[in-house]
Order: C-alpha cells, then structure tokens, then sequence
C-alpha cells in the first residue's frame, strides 16, 4: 500500500514537472517562507493571490513537500524561494520547475561577499536578519514581478518603496533598543546556528549548539564546550527557536546547572518561520521587533 501511494505521488510529480499545468493561474505567487510571503504580499495588490509553503513553527531546513504543496506548485505561475539550500529537501523540484514556471531565488541574487560562508562552497542561508541585505531581496522580488505583471508595474513599485520604508524604520528603531545591552552581555545563543547575519549587523557574538542547518548533529562535547563557555562568560540566558525542540537547550541548561552556575531558557525567538498569521508576530515586521525586545530584555 504504501510503495501505491508513493508511486502515485512520483507520477503526480512527475506531471507537474513534465508539462505546463492546465490549472496554472496567471496571478497566483507562491512564496516558500513566511518571510518571502511577507514581501510578496505587502508588495502586490488584491488581483494577486499569494500563498506560502511553509507556515508557523515549520522548519525549512528538514521540510518535505505535501500533496497540498503539489497542488500549490501546480496552481503557481511565479515561486519565490530563498535559496542557499534553505529548502534543501525541495531544491530539485524547484529546479525542474523553473523550465515552465518563473522561479526567482533572493539568496543566489546577493553578492557573494556579503554572504557569510558555511563550508565548502555553501553560504549561510538566515539573510533575512541582515536588513540590508533583505532590502535587496525585497528588489529582487519586486522587479521581477514588475517584468512578469507589467501591467501592474506602478502598484507594485509604490507598494515596495512603501514596504522598505518600513525595513528602514525597523531598522532604525530595533538598533537603539540593541545598543542597551552592555558590551560584556552582547552573546545571543540559539539552539541553531541561524544569528549570524544578525550578530554581524548587529555586533552581537553568535553561539549555537548545531550548525546552520537543524539537520546537522551535535554531540555531548558540544554541549560541554557552551556550558564552560556560559559559565566562563557568565551568560544570562538561552533562547530557543519557535521551529525547535526547548530540550537540547535544556540540556546545556541542565550542564550549566550541576556546575553551580545558572541561565535562563527563553522560548519563543524566531529564526526560520514567523509566527501565526494574523497577528503582528506573523508579519517580518513584527517578527523581527519580537525577537529583539526578547533578546534586549533577557541580556541588558
Ligand atoms: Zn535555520
């Protein structure tokens, strides 16, 4: 039964990537995060209808696409992705679909030297937490969706410069809340290593348990390396992304603990996925403001 339904769903597949669907609709955008949904929506009008792949709490590192997904893929004629191997278990089909629908990466359109490396010749996908360089990818969403709806060209460029105004305010706003945190206090540490594009921006040292991606492993001499080094700096708190387990912090929580020392766990930070939808937490924005007030008030 089960090799059926996984045959019937490689056929499915196979479908959507052979040939150009008959249900495809014209202004239906596709965006893979809730951050690049964020974008797409804030930046289109109401003859667009945009959707997303993965919602709140998912992370996209370790995400498998759904029937439900190959029926969005299947409706889209334009895909916003992030790229750098963010959606690692999707990269093939996003690339098979690029020979009949429009698939735009921002990742793969910054440049290089303001990426940060992550071995070999992989970069570090989190960009969305370096403002500037999310500015950039807003652009890049933008015009190419001015050269595929020309028609809609003036809403959409009015609509972008009104949306990286607002980056441009969170930016300013969110850089003086950071500023009061002392300088010996200036280490965030997260469960994955998702922070670095932000510490950069930010001067703030960036510490994780896994590397950039979720599906890497880490072992009980990791753990033993961060609680010597939060004992030795003497850190205030943990801080667990809304896509992750608390219990691998925990544990360092739990190290630092037996060793007579104490730190805070604080749930809630988030890092790959926005919160839900419909509240402020579930736009970029709000996003983005929540995890600096947390992070503010857990280290000053
Ligand atoms: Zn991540």
């Amino acid at each position: 039964m089960v090799y059926i339904v996984k045959l019937l769903f490689f056929l499915f597949l196979f479908q959507l990537i052979a040939c150009k669907s008959a249900i495809e609709e014209k202004n239906y955008i596709l965006a893979t995060t809730g951050m690049l949904y964020d974008i797409t929506k804030n930046i289109t009008d109401s003859t667009f209808k945009v959707d997303y792949l993965m919602g709140e709490g998912v992370d996209p590192h370790l995400y498998k696409f759904s029937q439900r997904d190959l029926q969005k893929l299947n409706k889209s004629t334009f895909i916003v992705t992030n790229g750098l191997h963010l959606e690692g278990k999707m990269n093939f089909v996003f690339e098979k679909l690029s020979r009949n629908k429009i698939v735009i990466s921002v990742g793969d359109s910054v440049e290089k030297n303001k990426l940060i490396k992550s071995g070999g010749n992989l970069h570090d996908p989190h960009i969305w937490f370096d403002l500037d360089i999310w500015e950039s990818c807003i652009l890049v969403v933008s015009n190419n969706l001015q050269k595929q709806y020309p028609d809609r060209k003036y809403i959409i460029q009015n609509k972008t410069t009104n949306y990286i105004s607002e980056v441009r305010k969170l930016k300013q706003i969110t850089k003086k809340m950071l500023e009061s945190i002392p300088t010996s206090n200036r280490v965030l540490i997260t469960t994955h290593d998702a922070f670095q594009y932000f510490g950069k921006a930010n001067k703030i040292e960036v510490k994780a348990l896994q590397g950039i991606s979720t599906a890497s492993e880490f072992g009980i001499k990791d753990v033993n390396e961060l609680v010597d080094f939060i004992i030795k700096r003497k850190i205030k708190a943990l801080f667990v992304e809304t896509t992750l387990s608390s219990k691998f912090l925990e544990a360092v929580q739990e190290g630092v603990r037996s060793k007579g020392a104490k730190v805070v766990l604080v749930e809630g930070l988030y890092a790959d996925a926005m919160g839900e939808l419909g509240t402020k937490e579930g736009t970029f924005l709000g996003m983005y403001e929540s995890n600096v007030r947390k992070i503010v008030e857990n280290l000053k």
